[in-house]
């Protein structure tokens, strides 16, 4: 049952009473020295607190080992059906903490410690996050899965904010070591590019290529107290020794070796683009290098499981019920044509055969809605990186016309909209496409995720069931449970709030609502919106700052893509907004802004539970789920939204008087577009949006740059595809309802437990659970898999029992 912020959120709040026995402390300690000692070789009057958190990491993975490897074992000897999950993110966040608590060897340790910890912030967003969600209910639910993805030398930027700026600094997470990973240098395995086809008598050759090889890097993904150790393999690019010695470079040594980089490239950075296609040459050269080193490591294992049987030639006819291979979104897409090049090229399947495998073999999830965000590869590009791989594009393309001609005669605007190229303008691929045609499901994203405020309630079934939340129902009226919630997010808001002055030099209000609004920048998730919720919140204070008010502290944060000047400008317009608010005296404690810099999984975590009110405000239509949303809901926020994305299934959960709804729906989007927007209609017409809008345009809130935001203005006024004002009244009439809840300590935190119990859809173990037999073929299960100190008729058994189920 994880989410974005995972399952494992959730667990810590429980383990901290204590399921490590004694014993375990004893032989933590003991570990714990020893790596202090001879792995990094200090003692404790010189060892700071990283040597700390390697020594813990270190004893921490070594019981992590033993299990690791048995489980791997298990699925060699029981053969399961192997489940990949292919990304080209996966935003894990901090180790140490979660696996503790899935070992049960949580204890009271010093929370610096884990503070240590660089996040490993290998995913831009909700797509990264919902990738390593699923890595650990994977595991939690028994399934034998792996994680397929690219070892990024440099993960998601830092961000900075320097005079009210976005500033991007590289994120080098690996500097001081990564204790859970293991390099595999011996399965370092080649992947080719460029080159030409040839044709010969026995079927195309892709030739003259040149090889990057790739390096795995394996890291441990223990399921929640069963004992079940998965595998993420992240790829790594290195220069084959030979690179650039053979021929033309003889004789130029040192540049040879110099020019090795220009091949390592491939896995140096995290392109930083959230739901936006770039189309650079070395974004498809990632795609194409994880797809590639995948599909040999996952034939190799294939035919490795047909080792023993009588036949000498492997039959491929199994494949689809021993593989399934899972693409988030279109980023790995590549693999279908790949596999299509494998079996036909390289095991001489004939193409129907290949074809029906490689469907049977794939599924496919969309992320977005967005048409900025589909990727559509440029065919030139494509002939020249993966000549080959163009050609059978072609020819998958050629079989699907012709089945929709032969289905819808003469139908040419059908044609020339369903295939997967694009003529109009230079000649592209439609990825997303692709993907449709060479899988056997297509699904796209919402319900999942969680993370829960500390309460035993209900007890700890929880933890592994997210839907016996619901049994908080019956708790709606108690009034010690309603003190108890409570209390905790008043902890939770204390914490966050005395961390926030530590590290930021920001003193706030702990009792004022804490109103969130935590993602990614961008236009359509509007935090414009907020932003002139915000202004107007200010501009009441000022007019009348006796009258009575709600206190509020209102959190942004979030990266913007660092070529995205909107979503930038946006930044600096929430941190202007914030310098004149936050100084004014007549404001006081009433009104606070804070921009929350670098927002990561980490930091999401401290958060996340300590907010009151939730902002999910996107316009109708535009998030395709959102995860964010649900992670709020789970901990005990209240949510401010649009009918978009999941907000449609919370609501439906926990019934719509539970949420604060507001705005247009999809159907009044729609409407809008066919009879147009008039931004300038709504200036005129409401009297708080023009005063605010004039502010910004003045000067007011950057009085030494009055020009600063003409962009924004302009974008506004003149080319705003998610229509900031059209929202803008109800959305301020929705918040005064927020306020004046929130003025009601009691009725606030009975919605609050309603929403709580309402949330156990959204938990990503129960996702999986839907994947695993609705899209794989594989069954769940909660046998523990024997731990490496009982015998090995253990495993012998716990295999027979699986086969009875
Ligand atoms: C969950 C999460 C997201 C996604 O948030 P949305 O509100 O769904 O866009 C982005 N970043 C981090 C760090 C997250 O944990």
């Amino acid at each position: 049952m994880a989410t974005p912020v995972s399952d494992q959120e959730k667990r810590k709040q429980i383990s901290i009473r204590g399921i490590v026995g004694v014993e375990n402390v004893a032989e933590l300690k003991k570990g714990f020295n020893r790596h202090l000692h001879f792995t990094l070789v200090k003692d404790r009057n010189v060892a700071t607190q990283r040597d700390y958190y390697f020594a813990l990491a270190h004893t921490v993975r070594d019981h992590l080992v033993g299990r690791w490897i048995r489980t791997q074992q298990f699925y060699y000897e029981t053969d399961p059906k192997r489940v990949y999950y292919l990304s080209l993110e996966f935003y894990m966040g901090r180790t140490l903490q979660n696996t503790m608590i899935n070992l049960g060897l949580q204890n009271a340790c010093d929370e610096a410690i884990y503070q240590m910890e660089e996040d490993a912030g290998l995913g831009n967003g909700g797509l990264g996050r919902l990738a390593a969600c699923f890595l650990d209910s994977m595991a939690t639910l028994g399934l034998a899965a792996y994680g397929y993805g690219i070892r990024y030398e440099y993960g998601i930027f830092n961000q900075k904010i320097k005079e009210g700026w976005q500033v991007e600094e590289a994120d080098d997470w690996l500097r001081y070591g990564n204790p859970w990973e293991k390099a595999r240098p011996e399965f370092m395995l080649p992947v080719h590019f460029y080159g030409r086809v040839e044709e010969t008598k026995d079927g195309s050759k892709w030739v003259d290529t040149q090889v990057v090889l790739a390096m795995p890097y394996d890291t441990p993904i223990p399921g929640y107290m069963n004992n079940t150790v998965n595998t993420m393999r992240l790829w790594s690019a290195r220069a084959p020794n030979d690179f650039n010695l053979q021929d033309f470079n003889v004789g130029d040594y040192i540049q040879a070796v110099l020019d090795r980089n220009l091949a390592e490239n491939i896995s140096r950075v995290l392109y930083p683009n959230d739901n936006f296609f770039e189309g650079k040459e070395l974004r498809l050269k990632q795609e194409y290098f994880v797809v590639a080193a995948t599909l040999q490591d996952i034939i190799r294992r294939f035919k490795n499981s047909k080792r023993d049987s009588a036949s000498t030639t492997i039959s491929f006819e199994t494949f689809p019920d021993k593989v399934a291979i899972q693409l988030n979104d279109t980023h790995p897409a590549m693999a279908i044509p790949e596999l299509m090049r494998i079996f036909v090229d390289i095991e001489k399947l004939d193409w129907d055969t290949a074809w029906d495998l490689t469907k049977r073999t794939f599924a496919y999830t969309n992320h977005t809605v967005l048409p900025e965000a589909l990727e559509r590869w440029p065919v030139q590009l494509m002939e020249t990186l993966l000549p080959r791989h163009l050609q059978i594009i072609y020819q998958i393309n050629q079989n699907h016309l012709d089945r929709i001609a032969a289905l819808f005669p003469k139908d040419m605007d059908r044609l020339r909209r369903m295939s997967l190229i694009e003529e109009d303008g230079g000649k592209r691929i439609n990825m997303a496409h692709l993907c449709i045609v060479g899988s056997h499901a297509v699904n796209g994203v919402a319900e999942i995720h969680s993370n829960i405020i500390k309460t035993d309630a209900i007890g700890e079934e929880y933890v592994k069931e997210l839907s016996q939340l619901q049994k908080l129902n019956d708790l709606v009226d108690d009034d010690t449970f309603i003190r108890d919630i409570s209390k905790v997010k008043q902890e939770n808001k204390l914490k966050f709030a005395q961390y926030l002055e530590k590290e930021y030099k920001v003193k706030i209000n702990p009792s004022s609502m804490f109103d969130v609004h935590v993602k990614r920048i961008h236009e359509y998730k509007r935090q414009l919106l907020n932003c002139l919720h915000i202004i107007t919140l200010y501009n009441r204070i000022k007019k009348d700052p006796t009258a009575p008010f709600v206190p509020r502290t209102v959190i942004i944060g979030g990266k913007a893509a660092p070529g995205y000047h909107m979503a930038k400008m946006i930044i600096k317009l929430i941190t202007s907004v914030a310098e004149v608010v936050n100084k004014d005296p007549v404001v006081g404690s009433n009104l606070k802004v804070i921009f929350l810099e670098n927002y990561r999984v980490s930091l999401a975590e401290k958060v996340i539970p300590a907010t009151d009110l939730s902002e999910q405000i996107s316009t109708a239509g535009t998030e395709a789920s959102g995860t964010g949303n649900m992670k709020f809901m789970l901990n005990g926020a209240l949510t401010i939204g649009t009918m978009d994305g999941a907000n449609v299934e919370m609501a439906e959960e926990a019934g719509e008087d539970n949420l604060f709804i507001f705005g247009m729906r999809v159907e009044d989007v729609a409407e809008m577009d066919k009879k147009g927007y008039d931004a300038m209609k709504y200036y005129k017409e409401l009297p708080e949006l023009k005063q605010a809008i004039d502010q910004i345009k003045s000067g007011f809130f950057s009085p030494k740059q009055p020009e600063l935001f003409k962009d924004l203005i302009n974008m506004l006024f003149n080319h705003d595809r998610f229509k900031v004002f059209a929202d803008f009244e109800d959305y301020v009439q929705c918040q005064e309802r927020v306020s004046k809840l929130y003025e009601n300590p009691k009725e606030w935190t009975k919605m609050v437990i309603k929403n709580i119990a309402a949330s156990g859809k959204f938990s990503s173990d129960r996702t999986i659970t839907d994947y695993a037999t609705e899209i794989w073929g594989v069954e769940p299960t909660d046998l523990k898999i024997p731990p490496p100190n009982e015998p090995r008729e253990a495993i012998e058994e716990t295999a027979r029992a699986l086969k009875k189920m």
